[in-house]
């Protein structure tokens, strides 16, 4: 194809340009998935779905806000007659959208051996990344009645098998690409050259990127993807230094990131103008106990006044909530 690995940063010439009008738009994102213990070795089952009936709150909360979710669900949901039940429903009123979620470990077929570098999907020989993908894509069609446009691979473990794969099933957009960091020390990608602006990933711009947001904050702002990179093995270095103002890596989530914190990520999307702002979350934090960022009945509510703060403070700067389908409109061809 004509195109590159999803693994390589994009030229500045592939960068996306939006219709006049569109202006700045935020999107918020859900990797709807199984509850699993984090720190534990990847298993093909012993995981969970009871938080499942707490998206159905979560849904309402961004009706009420005007926010239509991007739920990116895996194989594990896709089973669960609850969340078929509830994202179904918001989709067929239009208050919600569908993506793909490839967790590999827990995805049929079963073909690898379960650790560490087989989570990342993109790792896997291609053959065997695209029938986990088929699976679960063709699952989602006939549980949800809709053709979902839109992946991310679990743990953000694109491969350079990935765009070839996604273009050839029809995907329009990818958002795994979560710009200034690097998991190569655990066999997985290393973002950390590419940018946050949406690029397409290939020259026919048929397949369009749009990497998670996080900034960098701070007085080295500008350095920060060189600096970074340093700071890997210098974890007290890099807490000094966020510490004190110089610089700070602000992934836009409210999983460990305070609302203060986001906003002064929020000012910095805004003052690079970035055109789209992707924010995400895991729907396991949506219930008690099932991620480290929410514990209490507290940090539940913690969650939700983040949301209502940060998508307040986009809106009070013109900056709307978005949708897939806008997107796509909305993407000069
Ligand atoms: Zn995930």
């Amino acid at each position: 194809m004509a195109g590159q690995s999803m693994l390589d940063p994009p030229s500045r010439a592939q960068q996306a340009e939006f219709h006049e009008g569109f202006g700045q738009r935020v999107l918020l994102t859900v990797d709807t998935e199984e509850e699993f213990d984090w720190d534990a070795p990847f298993s093909k089952d012993g995981h969970g779905l009871t938080h499942v009936p707490a998206i159905a709150r979560f849904q309402t909360f961004c009706e009420e806000l005007g926010v239509s979710p991007l739920y990116l669900v895996d194989w594990p949901i896709v089973q669960s007659d609850v969340a078929v039940e509830i994202i179904g429903e918001a989709l067929a009123r239009g208050a919600a959208e569908i993506g793909v979620q490839l967790h590999p470990w827990v995805n049929p077929p079963h073909d690898e051996e379960i650790n560490t570098p087989n989570s990342f999907a993109g790792s896997l020989p291609a053959e065997l990344e695209a029938a986990k993908f088929s699976h679960l894509h063709e699952a989602i069609k006939t549980r949800f009645g809709t053709d979902p446009l839109v992946y991310r691979a679990g743990r953000y473990g694109l491969g350079p098998n990935s765009a070839n794969m996604l273009r050839e099933s029809g995907i329009a957009i990818d958002t795994s690409v979560r710009a200034n960091f690097n998991y190569s020390d655990r066999h997985g990608p290393n973002y950390s050259s590419h940018p946050l602006t949406p690029y397409w990933v290939d020259t026919e711009k048929s397949l369009l990127e749009l990497p998670l947001t996080s900034v960098f904050w701070g007085m080295l702002r500008r350095q920060g993807k060189f600096i970074t990179p340093a700071l890997r093995h210098l974890p007290s270095l890099a807490s000094v230094m966020s510490r004190t103002g110089l610089l700070e890596r602000i992934p836009l989530t409210p999983e460990g990131v305070s609302a203060e914190e986001a906003i002064r990520g929020a000012d910095m999307a805004i003052d690079d103008g970035l055109p789209v702002i992707v924010l995400s979350l895991h729907s396991p934090s949506l219930d008690l106990g099932h991620t480290p960022y929410v514990r209490s009945a507290e940090e539940l509510e913690q969650l939700y006044d983040w949301l209502r703060i940060v998508l307040g403070y986009f809106a009070k700067h013109g900056v709307k909530p978005t949708t897939i389908a806008e997107i796509m409109r909305s993407v000069v061809r």
